[in-house]
């Protein structure tokens, strides 16, 4: 007879196995981003094909069912760790058994001709070639939308992968309460700003770039015996390993900002990951609790802490050693030059305020293409029309405006209203995070960073995937997610309004 002991251990092993098979997966896609040969890339995409298959099968395996029977027989007891660990495998297991073996091939193979067909058509600035290919994508994904299941919207069911809980009926009202404010507040941010320019961003040389990202690194006491940092095309944090996390970041000669940014942002991720206790390593526990929740984390460091006047003011003469090329720049022209808000095309240029009305656009239109009210080939005219309405600018070429992003060829729909959800969800809790720490502006002057993250990782880092998003919001902040933080710490930070 087989114990529940014994096979709670059993099933750990089978888990940890997976998560090895993992670890190697992770470390070939890490380094296919970072230093691979061009001409590796054929064979890389086999074995990384092999090794996805390999875990997928183990994992949807007898084996994992059976434990999962056994582990949720009536009578069966289990300490909330492990009755997490169950129930999140579970809904895992239940996802991933639902869609046919032969469904989640295709959409890999079209996924994979898809991202050269958009890279040619952004290349091409011309969005028609590519209209085939994402036709193809959003009839598999609403294939899997509809095995997974809804009540009568296919985009819960995708939004689901990345926000667990959360349904379109709960976004649209909070979409429409943050534009509603977020469209004039757009036009008095920027009408303000006009008579304070930012200064022009000197050259400043890769090497020197570097140096201060690892002493940015230093600054928000991400380990260095337990990650590294190297450059890629698209800045990316990635875990290998517990004791093993990593981060990239591009640096650009001509503007030292999208790197110090980008630093700040990945590392974010990475304290999330390396936060996670000990406990819960080795299990589908330990990651974040929604993508959503991830974001926070990076936006909280990226744009919270690292644009926020106290920290600027304590970086810039780390910032000078590094750069001498910004020997003449006072606190707030770095506050200036990190804040400036405009109406522009590109999602990922984007300040933080305008940022929300880029991922509002995504949203509605994925809406309408898996609810079949809008057809791929009238995507550009209506990409066009709402990128007028809600940011206040049309785009000249496809490139600047519907090709933009590779989320879709990906097949990834459901995935952009993550971005939002992080900023609001960073904001909510900087208010929650205030009231045990009223000095947070002060300790940022000082460049202490280490109660503010020993806050985070008491209230968020430390449950890893234990708790739901909402669950988990509501547990740090007292409240469940809404708008008012994000533009309540909109209007203080550049209007000046007191805080709410
Ligand atoms: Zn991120």
């Amino acid at each position: 007879v087989t114990t529940i002991t014994a096979t709670l251990q059993q099933f750990k092993q089978h888990l940890a196995d997976l998560a090895r098979l993992s670890q190697a997966a992770a470390l070939l896609n890490w380094d296919l981003e970072t230093g691979m040969p061009r001409k590796g890339a054929a064979a890389r995409a086999e074995a990384l094909g092999l090794l996805s298959g390999e875990i997928f099968t183990r994992f949807v395996s007898p084996q994992t069912a059976e434990a999962l029977a056994a582990l949720t027989a009536p009578g069966v007891t289990l300490d909330a760790t492990d009755a997490a660990l169950v129930r999140v495998t579970r809904r895992d297991y239940d996802k991933s058994q639902a869609i046919p073996p032969a469904l989640v091939r295709e959409i890999a193979t079209v996924a994979g001709q898809a991202q050269p067909a958009w890279e040619q058509a952004r290349h091409d600035n011309t969005f028609a070639p590519f209209v085939p290919y994402l036709t193809r994508l959003l009839a598999l994904k609403c294939e899997v939308a509809d095995i997974v299941g809804h009540r009568g919207n296919r985009y819960d069911a995708l939004l689901d992968d990345y926000e667990p809980g959360l349904t379109a009926a709960a976004l649209i009202p909070l979409i429409a309460d943050l534009r509603r404010e977020l469209v004039p507040l757009v036009d008095a941010i920027i009408d303000r700003q006009q008579s304070q320019p930012a200064p022009a961003v000197p050259a400043v040389p890769v090497e020197a770039q570097r140096a201060l990202a690892l002493a940015l690194l230093d600054l928000l006491h991400f380990d260095s015996d337990a990650g590294r940092l190297d450059a890629s095309a698209h800045p990316f944090s990635i875990t290998i390993a517990p004791g093993d996390h990593r981060v990239t970041t591009r640096f650009d000669v001509a503007d030292f900002r999208s790197s110090f940014f980008s630093v700040l942002h990945e590392c974010g991720h990475a304290l999330y990951e390396l936060g996670i206790p000990a406990a819960l390593q080795l299990t589908p526990l330990a990651d974040g609790a929604s993508m959503a929740i991830h974001e926070s984390q990076s936006r909280f460091w990226e744009n919270v802490v690292g644009r926020s006047r106290p920290f600027l003011a304590f970086v810039l003469p780390l910032l000078q050693r590094h750069c001498p090329a910004l020997a003449a720049w006072s606190a707030d022209d770095l506050f200036r030059s990190a804040n400036s808000v405009r109406r522009s095309l590109i999602r990922t240029e984007a300040d933080e305020v305008t940022y929300n009305l880029h991922v509002m656009l995504r949203f509605e239109l994925e809406n309408e293409l898996l609810g079949g009210r809008l057809a791929v080939t009238d995507l550009p005219a209506a990409w066009n029309d709402r990128c007028r309405a809600l940011l206040g600018c049309t785009p000249a070429s496809d490139r600047e405006g519907v090709l933009q992003d590779v989320h879709w060829a990906h097949g990834s729909f459901g995935y952009f209203p993550s971005y939002m959800l992080g900023n609001l969800y960073a904001a909510q809790l900087t208010d929650a995070l205030r009231r045990d720490l009223p000095d947070f502006d002060t300790l940022l002057a000082r460049g202490d960073t280490q109660a503010p993250l020993a806050w985070l990782r008491d209230r968020v880092h430390r449950h890893g995937r234990m708790l739901e998003p909402h669950e988990l919001m509501l547990r740090a902040t007292g409240s469940a997610p809404d708008s008012r933080h994000f533009l309540a710490y909109l209007r203080s930070k550049f209007l000046g309004d007191a805080r709410s």
